[in-house]
Protein backbone atom coordinates (compact mmCIF):
# COMPACT_ATOMS: atom_id res chain seq x y z
CA UNK A 1 0.00 0.00 0.00
CA UNK A 2 1.58 3.34 -1.35
CA UNK A 3 0.43 6.73 -1.46
CA UNK A 4 2.01 9.52 -3.06
CA UNK A 5 2.10 12.79 -2.04
CA UNK A 6 2.98 15.94 -4.19
CA UNK A 7 4.15 18.82 -2.95
CA UNK A 8 4.19 21.18 -5.67
CA UNK A 9 7.57 24.45 -5.83
CA UNK A 10 5.09 27.06 -3.80
CA UNK A 11 4.75 24.36 -1.00
CA UNK A 12 7.75 24.29 0.61
CA UNK A 13 6.07 24.36 4.10
CA UNK A 14 8.19 22.28 6.66
CA UNK A 15 5.44 22.74 8.98
CA UNK A 16 2.67 21.04 7.09
CA UNK A 17 1.24 18.02 9.24
CA UNK A 18 2.77 15.81 6.77
CA UNK A 19 6.03 16.38 7.23
CA UNK A 20 5.18 15.95 11.56
CA UNK A 21 7.30 12.67 10.87
CA UNK A 22 8.21 10.18 8.45
CA UNK A 23 5.05 7.68 7.20
CA UNK A 24 5.51 3.93 6.06
CA UNK A 25 3.90 3.72 2.70
CA UNK A 26 4.59 7.29 1.98
CA UNK A 27 6.58 8.52 -0.83
CA UNK A 28 6.49 12.32 -1.34
CA UNK A 29 6.83 12.97 -4.89
CA UNK A 30 8.73 16.84 -6.43
CA UNK A 31 9.19 17.66 -10.05
CA UNK A 32 10.46 20.26 -11.58
CA UNK A 33 8.25 20.87 -15.07
CA UNK A 34 8.38 22.31 -18.35
CA UNK A 35 4.15 23.05 -17.92
CA UNK A 36 5.50 25.07 -14.95
CA UNK A 37 8.84 26.98 -16.62
CA UNK A 38 6.44 27.81 -19.78
CA UNK A 39 2.90 28.85 -19.51
CA UNK A 40 4.23 32.17 -19.40
CA UNK A 41 8.44 33.37 -20.05
CA UNK A 42 9.43 33.47 -16.06
CA UNK A 43 12.63 35.88 -14.77
CA UNK A 44 15.38 33.22 -14.82
CA UNK A 45 16.04 34.27 -11.12
CA UNK A 46 12.32 33.20 -10.60
CA UNK A 47 13.23 29.51 -12.20
CA UNK A 48 16.23 28.96 -10.41
CA UNK A 49 15.14 29.82 -6.85
CA UNK A 50 12.14 27.86 -6.89
CA UNK A 51 13.86 24.62 -8.31
CA UNK A 52 16.72 25.65 -5.82
CA UNK A 53 14.87 25.82 -2.81
CA UNK A 54 12.74 22.59 -4.32
CA UNK A 55 15.85 20.62 -3.98
CA UNK A 56 16.61 21.93 -0.72
CA UNK A 57 13.73 21.14 0.70
CA UNK A 58 13.86 17.97 -0.40
CA UNK A 59 16.85 17.06 0.69
CA UNK A 60 15.81 18.70 4.47
CA UNK A 61 12.74 16.13 4.06
CA UNK A 62 15.23 13.12 3.21
CA UNK A 63 17.72 13.94 5.71
CA UNK A 64 14.60 13.71 8.37
CA UNK A 65 13.78 10.10 7.08
CA UNK A 66 11.22 11.01 4.52
CA UNK A 67 11.07 8.99 1.62
CA UNK A 68 11.00 11.56 -1.16
CA UNK A 69 11.32 11.16 -5.45
CA UNK A 70 12.47 13.79 -6.63
CA UNK A 71 12.32 14.40 -10.38
CA UNK A 72 15.11 17.56 -12.14
CA UNK A 73 14.33 19.41 -14.94
CA UNK A 74 16.69 17.43 -16.80
CA UNK A 75 16.21 14.02 -16.16
CA UNK A 76 15.66 11.38 -18.85
CA UNK A 77 12.44 10.15 -17.30
CA UNK A 78 11.38 13.65 -16.64
CA UNK A 79 8.01 13.40 -18.51
CA UNK A 80 8.01 17.16 -17.92
CA UNK A 81 3.96 17.53 -16.78
CA UNK A 82 1.87 16.55 -13.76
CA UNK A 83 -0.33 13.64 -15.14
CA UNK A 84 2.51 11.93 -17.12
CA UNK A 85 4.82 12.36 -14.44
CA UNK A 86 2.07 10.77 -11.84
CA UNK A 87 1.25 7.83 -14.27
CA UNK A 88 4.59 7.01 -14.13
CA UNK A 89 5.35 6.84 -10.76
CA UNK A 90 2.51 5.61 -9.87
CA UNK A 91 2.88 2.51 -11.95
CA UNK A 92 6.51 2.26 -10.14
CA UNK A 93 5.45 2.68 -6.60
CA UNK A 94 2.37 0.58 -7.18
CA UNK A 95 0.86 3.32 -5.38
CA UNK A 96 -2.95 3.01 -4.14
CA UNK A 97 -3.56 6.30 -3.25
CA UNK A 98 -2.87 10.00 -4.55
CA UNK A 99 -2.68 12.82 -2.10
CA UNK A 100 -2.31 16.51 -2.69
CA UNK A 101 -2.16 19.83 -1.01
CA UNK A 102 -4.54 22.21 -2.35
CA UNK A 103 -2.70 24.51 -5.44
CA UNK A 104 -3.20 28.67 -5.00
CA UNK A 105 -3.42 28.75 -9.38
CA UNK A 106 -6.53 27.95 -10.85
CA UNK A 107 -4.29 26.61 -13.61
CA UNK A 108 -2.89 24.37 -11.55
CA UNK A 109 -5.80 23.01 -9.93
CA UNK A 110 -7.79 22.26 -12.85
CA UNK A 111 -4.22 20.27 -14.42
CA UNK A 112 -4.35 18.54 -10.64
CA UNK A 113 -7.59 17.53 -11.13
CA UNK A 114 -6.80 16.17 -14.56
CA UNK A 115 -4.07 14.41 -13.47
CA UNK A 116 -5.73 12.58 -10.59
CA UNK A 117 -9.02 11.90 -12.68
CA UNK A 118 -6.12 10.11 -15.59
CA UNK A 119 -4.77 8.08 -12.32
CA UNK A 120 -8.08 6.76 -11.52
CA UNK A 121 -6.48 6.15 -7.46
CA UNK A 122 -8.71 7.35 -4.45
CA UNK A 123 -7.32 10.79 -4.23
CA UNK A 124 -8.00 13.22 -1.12
CA UNK A 125 -7.22 16.99 -1.27
CA UNK A 126 -5.55 18.65 1.79
CA UNK A 127 -4.91 22.05 3.52
CA UNK A 128 -1.86 23.66 2.64
CA UNK A 129 -1.74 24.97 6.07
CA UNK A 130 -0.58 28.23 5.23
CA UNK A 131 -3.05 31.20 5.01
CA UNK A 132 -5.25 32.58 7.01
CA UNK A 133 -8.23 32.10 5.96
CA UNK A 134 -9.84 29.06 4.41
CA UNK A 135 -10.22 29.29 0.86
CA UNK A 136 -13.75 28.27 0.43
CA UNK A 137 -15.25 30.14 3.18
CA UNK A 138 -13.14 33.05 1.62
CA UNK A 139 -14.93 32.19 -2.16
CA UNK A 140 -18.31 32.42 -0.97
CA UNK A 141 -18.01 35.64 0.37
CA UNK A 142 -15.79 37.15 -2.35
CA UNK A 143 -18.28 35.48 -5.38
CA UNK A 144 -20.79 37.31 -3.75
CA UNK A 145 -19.77 40.73 -3.37
CA UNK A 146 -15.98 41.68 -3.20
CA UNK A 147 -16.03 43.78 0.34
CA UNK A 148 -13.38 46.87 0.51
CA UNK A 149 -10.65 46.31 1.88
CA UNK A 150 -10.79 48.49 4.84
CA UNK A 151 -13.46 46.57 6.14
CA UNK A 152 -12.26 43.13 5.45
CA UNK A 153 -8.90 44.21 6.90
CA UNK A 154 -10.98 44.86 10.29
CA UNK A 155 -12.53 41.79 10.33
CA UNK A 156 -9.40 39.97 10.08
CA UNK A 157 -7.70 41.98 12.98
CA UNK A 158 -11.03 40.81 15.19
CA UNK A 159 -10.70 37.64 13.79
CA UNK A 160 -7.44 36.86 14.32
CA UNK A 161 -7.51 39.19 18.00
CA UNK A 162 -4.80 41.32 16.12
CA UNK A 163 -3.73 44.65 17.47
CA UNK A 164 -6.79 45.19 19.67
CA UNK A 165 -7.34 46.56 23.25
CA UNK A 166 -8.84 44.83 26.01
CA UNK A 167 -12.47 46.30 24.51
CA UNK A 168 -11.56 45.28 20.79
CA UNK A 169 -10.72 48.46 19.63
CA UNK A 170 -7.71 48.69 17.55
CA UNK A 171 -4.50 49.96 19.22
CA UNK A 172 -3.28 53.59 19.16
CA UNK A 173 -6.99 54.43 18.10
CA UNK A 174 -7.14 53.67 14.76
CA UNK A 175 -7.62 50.61 12.61
CA UNK A 176 -5.12 52.44 9.73
CA UNK A 177 -2.23 54.84 9.59
CA UNK A 178 -1.73 55.16 6.08
CA UNK A 179 -2.36 58.63 6.19
CA UNK A 180 1.05 59.12 7.92
CA UNK A 181 2.89 56.76 5.69
CA UNK A 182 3.31 58.91 2.31
CA UNK A 183 6.82 60.44 2.65
CA UNK A 184 10.28 60.92 0.21
CA UNK A 185 12.79 59.36 1.34
CA UNK A 186 15.69 62.27 1.77
CA UNK A 187 18.63 59.68 1.67
CA UNK A 188 18.17 59.39 5.23
CA UNK A 189 18.05 57.10 7.37
CA UNK A 190 20.23 54.63 5.52
CA UNK A 191 18.42 51.71 4.09
CA UNK A 192 19.76 48.38 5.31
CA UNK A 193 21.76 46.07 2.93
CA UNK A 194 19.91 43.03 0.60
CA UNK A 195 19.08 40.62 3.48
CA UNK A 196 20.02 37.71 1.76
CA UNK A 197 23.68 36.15 1.40
CA UNK A 198 23.77 35.38 -2.36
CA UNK A 199 24.24 31.75 -3.24
CA UNK A 200 25.88 30.07 -6.20
CA UNK A 201 23.48 28.52 -8.38
CA UNK A 202 25.57 27.96 -11.49
CA UNK A 203 25.72 23.91 -11.67
CA UNK A 204 21.64 24.77 -11.67
CA UNK A 205 21.71 27.36 -14.61
CA UNK A 206 23.62 24.92 -16.58
CA UNK A 207 20.44 22.39 -16.29
CA UNK A 208 18.17 24.96 -16.58
CA UNK A 209 19.72 26.40 -19.99
CA UNK A 210 20.12 22.66 -21.43
CA UNK A 211 16.50 21.90 -20.90
CA UNK A 212 15.89 24.72 -23.44
CA UNK A 213 13.86 26.37 -20.74
CA UNK A 214 13.09 30.62 -21.93
CA UNK A 215 13.90 33.02 -19.47
CA UNK A 216 13.91 36.60 -19.24
CA UNK A 217 16.03 39.03 -17.04
CA UNK A 218 19.69 38.17 -15.71
CA UNK A 219 20.12 34.71 -13.94
CA UNK A 220 22.61 35.88 -11.63
CA UNK A 221 23.06 32.33 -11.09
CA UNK A 222 26.69 33.03 -9.57
CA UNK A 223 25.45 35.12 -6.86
CA UNK A 224 21.50 34.37 -6.58
CA UNK A 225 20.00 36.67 -3.81
CA UNK A 226 17.67 34.80 -2.68
CA UNK A 227 16.46 32.58 0.38
CA UNK A 228 16.40 29.55 -0.61
CA UNK A 229 15.63 27.37 3.26
CA UNK A 230 13.43 28.16 5.90
CA UNK A 231 16.12 29.49 8.05
CA UNK A 232 17.63 31.89 5.39
CA UNK A 233 14.07 33.01 5.31
CA UNK A 234 14.08 33.42 9.12
CA UNK A 235 17.15 35.16 8.89
CA UNK A 236 15.92 37.84 6.47
CA UNK A 237 12.95 38.25 8.41
CA UNK A 238 14.74 39.34 11.86
CA UNK A 239 17.11 41.97 9.89
CA UNK A 240 13.93 43.38 8.32
CA UNK A 241 12.21 43.70 11.63
CA UNK A 242 15.24 44.98 13.27
CA UNK A 243 16.70 47.23 10.50
CA UNK A 244 13.89 48.13 8.16
CA UNK A 245 10.62 47.94 10.01
CA UNK A 246 11.20 50.95 11.72
CA UNK A 247 11.04 52.70 9.04
CA UNK A 248 9.09 50.58 6.59
CA UNK A 249 5.17 52.74 7.26
CA UNK A 250 6.99 56.29 6.72
CA UNK A 251 9.04 55.32 3.23
CA UNK A 252 6.82 52.87 2.37
CA UNK A 253 5.50 54.66 -0.96
CA UNK A 254 8.97 56.41 -1.82
CA UNK A 255 10.80 55.23 -4.51
CA UNK A 256 15.07 55.91 -5.34
CA UNK A 257 17.87 54.98 -8.02
CA UNK A 258 19.59 53.99 -4.95
CA UNK A 259 17.76 51.93 -2.90
CA UNK A 260 15.46 48.59 -4.55
CA UNK A 261 14.53 47.99 -1.52
CA UNK A 262 14.12 50.64 1.07
CA UNK A 263 12.51 49.49 3.87
CA UNK A 264 10.40 46.93 2.34
CA UNK A 265 10.87 43.41 3.55
CA UNK A 266 11.48 41.37 0.35
CA UNK A 267 9.98 38.45 2.12
CA UNK A 268 7.22 38.06 -0.81
CA UNK A 269 9.48 34.94 -2.16
CA UNK A 270 9.89 33.32 0.94
CA UNK A 271 5.92 33.64 2.03
CA UNK A 272 4.50 32.59 -1.48
CA UNK A 273 6.55 29.62 -1.57
CA UNK A 274 5.75 29.13 1.88
CA UNK A 275 9.05 28.66 3.27
CA UNK A 276 7.22 31.56 6.48
CA UNK A 277 4.18 31.61 7.39
CA UNK A 278 2.75 34.90 7.01
CA UNK A 279 1.68 34.45 11.10
CA UNK A 280 5.25 33.83 11.86
CA UNK A 281 5.85 37.21 10.14
CA UNK A 282 2.98 38.88 11.87
CA UNK A 283 3.87 37.82 14.94
CA UNK A 284 7.67 39.06 14.86
CA UNK A 285 6.08 43.13 13.78
CA UNK A 286 3.62 42.68 16.59
CA UNK A 287 6.47 41.47 19.54
CA UNK A 288 8.96 44.40 18.03
CA UNK A 289 6.41 46.86 18.66
CA UNK A 290 5.30 45.54 22.13
CA UNK A 291 8.85 45.77 22.54
CA UNK A 292 8.83 49.53 21.88
CA UNK A 293 11.44 48.89 18.87
CA UNK A 294 8.99 50.54 16.35
CA UNK A 295 5.76 52.46 16.42
CA UNK A 296 2.46 51.65 15.75
CA UNK A 297 1.88 53.20 12.07
CA UNK A 298 5.30 51.11 10.97
CA UNK A 299 3.85 47.95 12.74
CA UNK A 300 0.03 48.16 11.55
CA UNK A 301 1.24 49.33 8.09
CA UNK A 302 3.07 46.40 7.69
CA UNK A 303 0.66 43.75 9.48
CA UNK A 304 -2.06 45.46 7.19
CA UNK A 305 -0.10 43.78 3.85
CA UNK A 306 -0.05 40.30 4.80
CA UNK A 307 -3.23 40.29 7.38
CA UNK A 308 -5.08 42.13 4.76
CA UNK A 309 -3.66 42.58 1.16
CA UNK A 310 -2.36 39.21 0.92
CA UNK A 311 -5.32 37.57 1.96
CA UNK A 312 -7.71 40.17 0.24
CA UNK A 313 -6.51 39.66 -3.42
CA UNK A 314 -6.35 35.57 -2.41
CA UNK A 315 -10.36 36.01 -1.74
CA UNK A 316 -10.96 38.18 -5.02
CA UNK A 317 -8.92 35.74 -6.99
CA UNK A 318 -10.76 32.30 -5.73
CA UNK A 319 -13.78 34.20 -5.54
CA UNK A 320 -14.62 35.54 -8.86
CA UNK A 321 -11.86 32.94 -11.27
CA UNK A 322 -12.15 31.79 -13.58
CA UNK A 323 -14.07 35.13 -15.31
CA UNK A 324 -11.71 37.12 -13.39
CA UNK A 325 -9.10 36.26 -15.79
CA UNK A 326 -11.46 37.83 -18.75
CA UNK A 327 -12.09 41.10 -17.35
CA UNK A 328 -11.36 44.42 -19.90
CA UNK A 329 -13.38 47.22 -18.44
CA UNK A 330 -11.72 49.94 -19.77
CA UNK A 331 -11.42 48.01 -23.35
CA UNK A 332 -7.64 48.43 -23.31
CA UNK A 333 -5.65 46.81 -26.35
CA UNK A 334 -2.48 48.14 -27.14
CA UNK A 335 0.75 45.86 -26.68
CA UNK A 336 2.90 46.51 -23.62
CA UNK A 337 6.12 48.99 -25.55
CA UNK A 338 8.90 46.75 -26.45
CA UNK A 339 10.89 48.42 -23.76
CA UNK A 340 9.49 46.26 -21.47
CA UNK A 341 11.58 43.45 -21.85
CA UNK A 342 14.63 45.81 -21.83
CA UNK A 343 14.66 48.90 -19.87
CA UNK A 344 15.86 50.96 -22.97
CA UNK A 345 13.87 53.54 -22.62
CA UNK A 346 14.48 57.79 -21.91
CA UNK A 347 12.26 57.75 -18.42
CA UNK A 348 14.30 57.50 -16.05
CA UNK A 349 11.55 56.51 -13.96
CA UNK A 350 10.33 52.83 -16.25
CA UNK A 351 14.26 52.44 -17.55
CA UNK A 352 15.13 52.49 -12.67
CA UNK A 353 11.91 50.27 -12.29
CA UNK A 354 11.73 47.64 -15.36
CA UNK A 355 15.68 47.82 -15.13
CA UNK A 356 15.86 47.12 -11.68
CA UNK A 357 13.00 44.22 -12.14
CA UNK A 358 15.42 42.65 -15.06
CA UNK A 359 18.17 42.74 -12.65
CA UNK A 360 16.74 41.37 -9.63
CA UNK A 361 13.32 39.75 -10.12
CA UNK A 362 12.12 42.57 -7.67
CA UNK A 363 10.44 45.33 -7.45
CA UNK A 364 8.51 46.95 -4.53
CA UNK A 365 4.63 47.71 -4.77
CA UNK A 366 4.52 51.32 -5.37
CA UNK A 367 7.32 51.03 -8.48
CA UNK A 368 5.26 48.14 -9.45
CA UNK A 369 1.48 50.42 -9.30
CA UNK A 370 2.96 54.04 -10.14
CA UNK A 371 5.38 53.21 -12.62
CA UNK A 372 5.19 50.43 -15.13
CA UNK A 373 1.52 49.88 -13.88
CA UNK A 374 0.79 53.41 -14.31
CA UNK A 375 2.33 53.74 -17.31
CA UNK A 376 0.54 50.66 -18.90
CA UNK A 377 -2.78 51.81 -17.38
CA UNK A 378 -2.45 55.08 -19.18
CA UNK A 379 -1.16 53.89 -22.70
CA UNK A 380 -4.22 51.57 -22.54
CA UNK A 381 -1.87 48.51 -22.93
CA UNK A 382 -4.18 44.95 -22.72
CA UNK A 383 -4.26 43.62 -19.90
CA UNK A 384 -4.13 40.05 -20.67
CA UNK A 385 -0.38 41.22 -21.81
CA UNK A 386 0.66 43.32 -18.38
CA UNK A 387 -0.56 40.35 -16.64
CA UNK A 388 1.40 38.40 -18.79
CA UNK A 389 4.70 40.48 -17.88
CA UNK A 390 3.84 40.74 -14.13
CA UNK A 391 3.73 36.68 -14.10
CA UNK A 392 6.86 36.58 -15.33
CA UNK A 393 9.18 39.05 -14.66
CA UNK A 394 8.93 38.97 -10.48
CA UNK A 395 10.15 36.66 -8.24
CA UNK A 396 7.10 36.02 -6.40
CA UNK A 397 4.40 36.08 -8.66
CA UNK A 398 2.28 33.43 -8.96
CA UNK A 399 -1.08 33.80 -10.19
CA UNK A 400 -3.57 33.97 -7.30
CA UNK A 401 -1.59 36.98 -5.76
CA UNK A 402 -0.54 38.43 -9.12
CA UNK A 403 -3.89 38.88 -11.08
CA UNK A 404 -5.78 40.78 -8.74
CA UNK A 405 -2.86 43.50 -8.02
CA UNK A 406 -2.43 43.80 -11.65
CA UNK A 407 -5.83 43.41 -13.46
CA UNK A 408 -7.85 44.94 -10.77
CA UNK A 409 -5.69 47.41 -8.36
CA UNK A 410 -3.04 48.39 -11.40
CA UNK A 411 -5.24 48.12 -14.43
CA UNK A 412 -9.25 48.87 -13.49
CA UNK A 413 -9.95 45.99 -15.70
CA UNK A 414 -12.23 44.42 -13.39
CA UNK A 415 -14.20 47.58 -13.01
CA UNK A 416 -13.28 48.66 -9.33
CA UNK A 417 -13.94 45.48 -7.83
CA UNK A 418 -10.49 46.04 -6.16
CA UNK A 419 -9.72 49.54 -6.63
CA UNK A 420 -12.56 52.23 -5.85
CA UNK A 421 -10.50 54.43 -7.78
CA UNK A 422 -7.99 54.28 -10.60
CA UNK A 423 -4.22 54.23 -9.37
CA UNK A 424 -3.67 56.76 -12.54
CA UNK A 425 -1.05 59.41 -12.17
CA UNK A 426 1.03 62.09 -13.84
CA UNK A 427 4.29 63.46 -13.09
CA UNK A 428 3.85 65.66 -10.32
CA UNK A 429 3.00 61.87 -8.48
CA UNK A 430 6.69 60.50 -9.34
CA UNK A 431 8.21 63.54 -8.76
CA UNK A 432 6.98 63.96 -5.11
CA UNK A 433 7.41 60.09 -4.17
CA UNK A 434 11.00 59.70 -6.02
CA UNK A 435 14.75 61.14 -6.85
CA UNK A 436 13.75 59.81 -10.63
CA UNK A 437 12.63 62.88 -11.95
CA UNK A 438 15.83 65.21 -11.88
CA UNK A 439 18.14 63.01 -13.38
CA UNK A 440 15.64 62.64 -16.28
CA UNK A 441 15.24 64.39 -19.65
CA UNK A 442 11.81 65.07 -19.96
CA UNK A 443 10.46 68.10 -17.48
CA UNK A 444 7.98 66.49 -15.23
CA UNK A 445 5.94 69.82 -14.79
CA UNK A 446 5.58 70.49 -18.81
CA UNK A 447 2.27 68.94 -20.50
CA UNK A 448 3.20 68.85 -24.16
CA UNK A 449 6.42 69.35 -26.62
CA UNK A 450 9.71 67.45 -27.14
CA UNK A 451 10.67 67.59 -23.74
CA UNK A 452 7.49 67.35 -21.75
CA UNK A 453 7.29 64.40 -19.65
CA UNK A 454 4.89 61.47 -21.11
CA UNK A 455 3.11 60.56 -18.33
CA UNK A 456 1.36 64.03 -17.98
CA UNK A 457 -0.32 63.98 -21.61
CA UNK A 458 -1.21 60.59 -21.24
CA UNK A 459 -2.54 60.97 -17.76
CA UNK A 460 -5.11 63.44 -18.96
CA UNK A 461 -5.75 61.51 -22.48
CA UNK A 462 -6.51 58.61 -20.35
CA UNK A 463 -8.96 61.22 -17.98
CA UNK A 464 -10.82 61.96 -21.13
CA UNK A 465 -10.76 58.98 -22.68
CA UNK A 466 -12.60 57.22 -19.69
CA UNK A 467 -14.40 60.21 -18.45
CA UNK A 468 -18.12 58.14 -18.84
CA UNK A 469 -16.35 55.52 -16.74
CA UNK A 470 -14.97 58.03 -14.11
CA UNK A 471 -16.71 61.13 -14.44
CA UNK A 472 -19.80 60.20 -11.51
CA UNK A 473 -16.98 59.13 -8.82
CA UNK A 474 -16.55 61.69 -5.93
CA UNK A 475 -12.82 60.46 -6.29
CA UNK A 476 -12.03 61.52 -8.91
CA UNK A 477 -13.83 64.83 -9.00
CA UNK A 478 -10.95 67.00 -8.84
CA UNK A 479 -8.65 66.16 -11.79
CA UNK A 480 -12.04 67.08 -13.94
CA UNK A 481 -12.50 70.36 -12.49
CA UNK A 482 -8.96 71.05 -12.59
CA UNK A 483 -9.09 69.84 -16.35
CA UNK A 484 -12.02 72.41 -16.83
CA UNK A 485 -10.11 75.17 -15.28
CA UNK A 486 -7.55 75.07 -17.93
CA UNK A 487 -7.17 76.93 -20.96
CA UNK A 488 -8.70 75.91 -24.45
CA UNK A 489 -5.27 75.54 -26.43
CA UNK A 490 -3.56 73.79 -23.37
CA UNK A 491 -5.71 71.38 -23.31
CA UNK A 492 -5.73 70.89 -27.60
CA UNK A 493 -2.09 70.85 -27.29
CA UNK A 494 -2.16 68.35 -24.21
CA UNK A 495 -4.46 66.06 -26.39
CA UNK A 496 -2.33 66.44 -29.19
CA UNK A 497 0.47 65.58 -27.62
CA UNK A 498 -1.05 62.27 -25.93
CA UNK A 499 -1.93 61.13 -29.75
CA UNK A 500 1.34 61.67 -30.68
CA UNK A 501 3.05 59.64 -27.73
CA UNK A 502 0.50 56.71 -28.19
CA UNK A 503 1.47 56.63 -31.97
CA UNK A 504 5.05 56.27 -30.72
CA UNK A 505 5.35 54.19 -27.35
CA UNK A 506 7.97 51.80 -28.79
CA UNK A 507 10.61 55.05 -29.35
CA UNK A 508 10.07 56.95 -25.83
C1 LIG B 1 0.90 45.30 -10.54
C2 LIG B 1 1.27 44.57 -9.27
C3 LIG B 1 1.63 43.24 -9.34
C4 LIG B 1 1.93 42.55 -8.15
N1 LIG B 1 2.27 41.23 -8.25
C5 LIG B 1 2.55 40.54 -7.11
C6 LIG B 1 2.92 39.16 -7.18
O1 LIG B 1 2.98 38.57 -8.25
N2 LIG B 1 3.21 38.52 -6.01
C7 LIG B 1 3.15 39.15 -4.81
O2 LIG B 1 3.44 38.52 -3.79
N3 LIG B 1 2.79 40.44 -4.72
C8 LIG B 1 2.50 41.16 -5.83
N4 LIG B 1 2.16 42.48 -5.73
C9 LIG B 1 1.99 43.08 -4.40
C10 LIG B 1 3.26 43.74 -3.82
O3 LIG B 1 3.76 44.66 -4.75
C11 LIG B 1 4.33 42.71 -3.46
O4 LIG B 1 3.78 41.76 -2.59
C12 LIG B 1 5.51 43.37 -2.75
O5 LIG B 1 6.04 44.39 -3.56
C13 LIG B 1 6.56 42.33 -2.44
O6 LIG B 1 7.68 42.94 -1.89
P1 LIG B 1 8.03 42.87 -0.34
O7 LIG B 1 8.06 41.45 0.10
O8 LIG B 1 9.26 43.68 -0.15
O9 LIG B 1 6.77 43.56 0.29
P2 LIG B 1 6.58 44.48 1.59
O10 LIG B 1 6.28 45.84 1.13
O11 LIG B 1 7.67 44.28 2.54
O12 LIG B 1 5.21 43.90 2.19
C14 LIG B 1 5.20 42.78 3.06
C15 LIG B 1 4.39 41.65 2.48
O13 LIG B 1 3.03 42.02 2.37
C16 LIG B 1 2.44 41.33 1.29
N5 LIG B 1 1.84 42.31 0.38
C17 LIG B 1 2.12 43.63 0.30
N6 LIG B 1 1.32 44.22 -0.61
C18 LIG B 1 0.55 43.25 -1.11
C19 LIG B 1 -0.47 43.23 -2.10
N7 LIG B 1 -0.87 44.33 -2.74
N8 LIG B 1 -1.03 42.06 -2.39
C20 LIG B 1 -0.65 40.93 -1.76
N9 LIG B 1 0.30 40.88 -0.81
C21 LIG B 1 0.88 42.04 -0.50
C22 LIG B 1 3.52 40.56 0.59
O14 LIG B 1 3.46 39.21 0.99
C23 LIG B 1 4.79 41.21 1.09
O15 LIG B 1 5.87 40.33 1.12
C24 LIG B 1 1.87 43.21 -6.90
C25 LIG B 1 1.53 44.55 -6.87
C26 LIG B 1 1.22 45.22 -8.03
C27 LIG B 1 0.83 46.65 -7.96
S1 LIG C 1 10.01 63.36 -15.68
FE1 LIG C 1 8.39 61.91 -16.17
S2 LIG C 1 9.40 60.28 -17.30
FE2 LIG C 1 10.98 61.44 -16.26
S3 LIG C 1 11.30 60.36 -14.33
FE3 LIG C 1 9.81 61.98 -13.92
S4 LIG C 1 7.84 61.01 -14.22
FE4 LIG C 1 9.35 59.66 -15.15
Amino acid sequence: MTTLRLVLGDQLNASHPWFRQPEDGCVVVMMEIRSETDYVVHHAQKVLAIFAAMRRFAEALQAAGHRVHYLRIGDPGNRQGFAANLQWLAAHYQATRFERMEADEWRVERLLDEASARLGLPTTVVDAAHFLSERGALAQVFSERVPRLEYFYRDMRRCHGILLDDHQKPVGGRWNFDADNRARWPGEPPAPDWPWTPTDVSALWQEIVAAGVRTLGEPGADALGWPLTRSQARAGLQVFIKQALPHFGRFQDAMSTREPLLFHSGLSFALNTKMLHPREVIDAALEAFEAGAVDIAACEGFVRQILGWREYVRGVYWGRMPDYAQTNALDARRPLPRWYWTGETDMVCLRHAIGQSLRLAYAHHIQRLMITGNFALLAGCDPDAVDAWYLGIYIDAFEWVEMPNTRGMSQYADGGLVASKPYAASASYIKRQSDYCKGCRYAATRRHGPDACPFNALYWDFMLRHEADFAANPRMAMPYRAWQRMDESERDATLTHARYLLEWLDTL
